[in-house]
């Protein structure tokens, strides 16, 4: 195989940089010489992650290298060192982009170092197709999502979206899709509602990239595939779930771990006490973050279900400030459940056949890792395009139930409280012994194998991987860059 080079170019934030590190990991195990281009603070998070896969995989043809750049935080006015946007109280990533912006010259100068054939850059750097260009280099933007959230956005576009009623929880029906889904203005992200200048940086960058690769799978979206906006006439990617494809090597890999409060053999050894199925996992993934109030509902909810539950809490504070009086007692030191304050193995929790259902706030990596796991999830969504994946998961998959949330807000104070009772009801017609539970289980289960089936060798995921490095071998044949098309 021709020796090919390619940058990666995570954003920072864990929901971008574990599967872009994912893809890298992948490329570097099919024979793709691999480099991850990230800020010195983020080293640390990535490192131990392609450590494992340098050591664990002999066959590599190239160790997989990580390369750091410095991050000016104070030139934009953030505290040095606040390089991830978990280190924001709020997750509005606008500071943080404002600071990736600045990385465009030093990205720069290390292409002039190493010349790579290709650079795989998040869409959050719209900046990539400059520098591609300049140095006449194959530009693929990834995309973390799904192309159903952009055929829904679309869609609702293309119609009349009243602005004065965007506060509205007046469910609408989306027209023109083969599933029935009823969304309300109040559901919708700032940036379906009123595109904002970086949207539009973003929207131009993908449309003069080479194409498009996407952590989703064919037959999870076959529906939608050809309605994405631009499916004509862009290349599009799928070539997920990336998680899957490290698989043998993952119960290793630490992905993106910030501070953990628990070792991993300590989550196998508490699950293995647990009969099958009967364990709920809680996780509003990286980001999610609720009022005091809200956390008080959540423990009241789930200490009144009869199942034993994990919990991941990224909660400020004491917890008796946020807490029941006698939670910890009657729900955590009892053995019901375990509360992690801090980073969670969540794909290792997933995966073990003690997990029976899962609270997800609906970050795209979290549906798909619910997905792989086979897992029915209960949906509550917070922001961004989490309510939009939410409808996938539950009107088009019917894999999950909606506990109810009608407001998209990076603000926790301004979504609509859940009560404590809406979360126990949730649980226990999830987890419960009805047909429809059951049948719900029997989906999860089936789409799972089918998320399996698309990354072994001949399926969908595997075969796009595939077309993907020989069409990026070909483009190099033909002198490295790729034919720009003007914005479309
Ligand atoms: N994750 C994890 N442990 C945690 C919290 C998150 O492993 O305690 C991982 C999770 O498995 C997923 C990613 O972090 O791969 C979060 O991405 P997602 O898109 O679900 O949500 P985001 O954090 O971007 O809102």
């Amino acid at each position: 195989m021709a020796d090919l080079h390619i940058f990666f170019l995570p954003f920072l934030a864990p929901g971008h940089m574990i599967p872009l590190v994912d893809l890298a990991c992948i490329f570097a195990r099919r024979g793709i010489k691999a480099t991850v281009v990230t800020t010195t603070a983020n080293v640390p998070l990535i490192q131990p992650t392609i450590d494992i896969v340098n050591a664990g995989d002999a066959s590599l043809r190239h160790p997989i290298q990580l390369l750091p750049l410095y991050l000016p935080c104070s030139e934009v006015g953030i505290p040095e060192g606040h390089e991830n946007l978990t280190a924001f109280p709020d997750p509005d990533a606008s500071k943080l982009v404002a600071a990736t912006d600045k990385l465009e010259l030093s990205f720069s100068l290390l292409l002039q170092t190493h010349r790579p054939d290709c650079i795989v850059a998040d869409l959050f750097y719209p900046w990539a197709i400059h520098v591609a260009k300049q140095f006449a280099t194959s530009l693929i933007s990834f995309h973390g999502s799904n192309c159903f959230v952009p055929t829904i956005m679309s869609i609702l576009h293309g119609g009349e979206l009243n602005q004065d009623e965007i506060e509205t929880e007046r469910p609408i029906e989306v027209p023109g899709i083969p599933s029935k889904i009823h969304l309300s203005l109040s559901q919708l992200p700032n940036f379906v509602l009123r595109p904002a200048e970086f949207q539009k940086k973003m929207r131009e960058s993908y449309s003069r990239s080479h194409g498009i690769v996407m952590n989703s799978f064919y037959e999870l979206e076959r529906d939608y595939v050809d309605r994405a906006p631009n499916s004509s006439n862009r290349k599009l990617w799928f070539v997920g779930p990336v998680s899957l494809q490290n698989r043998d090597l993952d119960a290793k890999i630490v992905r993106g771990r910030g501070a953990a409060s628990m070792d991993d053999d300590y989550f196998l050894s508490w699950l293995g006490t647990k009969t099958p199925r009967s364990v709920l996992y809680v996780c509003f993934g990286s980001l999610g973050r609720f009022t005091a109030t809200q956390m008080r509902e959540i423990a009241r909810g789930l200490e009144a279900t009869d199942r034993p539950f994990i919990w991941v809490v990224w909660h400020a504070g004491e917890p008796s400030d946020w807490l029941p009086e006698g939670f910890e007692n009657r729900a955590i030191s009892s053995g019901k459940g375990l509360m992690v304050q801090g980073w969670a193995p969540q794909l290792l929790i997933l995966n073990h056949e003690a997990v029976g259902g899962f609270v997800t706030h609906c970050g795209w990596n979290s549906c798909l890792e619910a997905i792989t796991a086979g897992v029915p999830v209960i949906t509550w969504p917070l922001f961004a395009d989490q309510f939009l994946n939410e409808k996938l998961l539950v009107d088009v998959h019917r894999m999950g139930i909606a506990i109810g949330a009608k407001l998209c807000s990076l603000k926790p104070e301004e979504r609509t409280p859940v009560k404590g009772e809406q979360l126990t009801k949730a649980v226990d017609e999830l987890m419960g012994n009805g047909e429809e539970a059951e049948e719900r289980r029997k989906r999860a289960r089936a789409l799972g194998e089918t998320a399996r089936r698309a990354v072994e060798e001949g399926g969908s995921s595997y075969e796009n991987m595939t077309r993907l490095i020989q069409e990026l071998i070909s483009l190099k044949a033909v002198g490295g860059s790729s034919e720009f098309t003007e914005a479309s």
